[in-house]
């Protein structure tokens, strides 16, 4: 599964926010964006060019995507899936993302960043409803349960995300058991109660335009 592997704090300074990409290291002194809060390359502290509509909506949509860590087609999948849906497509499309495993991983607590996430899902440490589950953009639904399975739970690295997460707080629509290393799905998320700077109109706006 390809994936990017080039500097991430440079993102964060291409989209002038922090994307919170880096687990532990995004809350210390040491981000790039606390230190260095002009974008990135040679001409990162020139005068910047004038934002045209276009590059506004290119800027939310790579944001977004970045946020998620995903690559331009696996995210224009999501989108199409999106608009498919009933209701705002926009809206949809966040919720989709949310649902993500990977994500789902993150939100509750058991990985500092969502790449770390992917890792930790990719090497089997989870369960979707007692069945393992390996898949980073498995889709997961209200009522389902996701679980560190047992032989997973002395991982280091999961061990210390949980202590961690504590700082971020789990979302109202997700409920955490730190001593049975299980999540479960409340219910679906609405736009509200996802917390992320994005615009996601000026995404279908670029979208209808391609
Ligand atoms: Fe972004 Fe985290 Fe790097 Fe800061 S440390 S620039 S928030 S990835």
């Amino acid at each position: 599964m390809a994936r990017y592997i080039g500097p991430v704090c440079r993102m964060c300074r291409r989209e002038g926010i922090k994307l919170f990409l880096k687990g532990e290291r995004c809350y210390t002194d040491k981000c790039a964006i606390e230190r260095r809060s002009y974008p990135p390359g040679q001409h990162g502290q020139g005068r910047g060019k004038k934002a045209t509509e276009y590059s506004v909506q290119l800027r939310e949509k790579q944001k977004l995507r970045r946020i998620y860590g995903m690559l331009e087609m696996p995210f224009r999948r999501f989108f199409a899936l999106a608009e498919r849906q009933r209701g705002v497509t926009g809206e949809n499309l966040v919720t989709l993302l949310e649902r993500r495993l990977d994500n789902m991983v993150y939100r509750m607590g058991f990985s500092t960043s969502r790449s770390e996430a992917r890792q930790l899902v990719r090497h089997g440490h989870f369960l979707v409803n007692q069945r393992r589950v390996t898949i980073p953009s498995y889709l997961v639904g209200p009522g389902d349960a996701v679980q560190v399975k047992e032989a997973s739970r002395k991982v280091a690295r999961i061990q210390e995300s949980v202590e961690l997460a504590q700082r971020r707080g789990v979302p109202e629509w997700l409920e955490v058991d730190k001593e049975s290393f299980t999540g479960k799905v409340r219910a679906l998320p609405t736009r509200t109660q996802i917390s992320l700077p994005v615009n996601e109109q000026l995404i279908v706006e670029l979208y209808s335009k391609v």
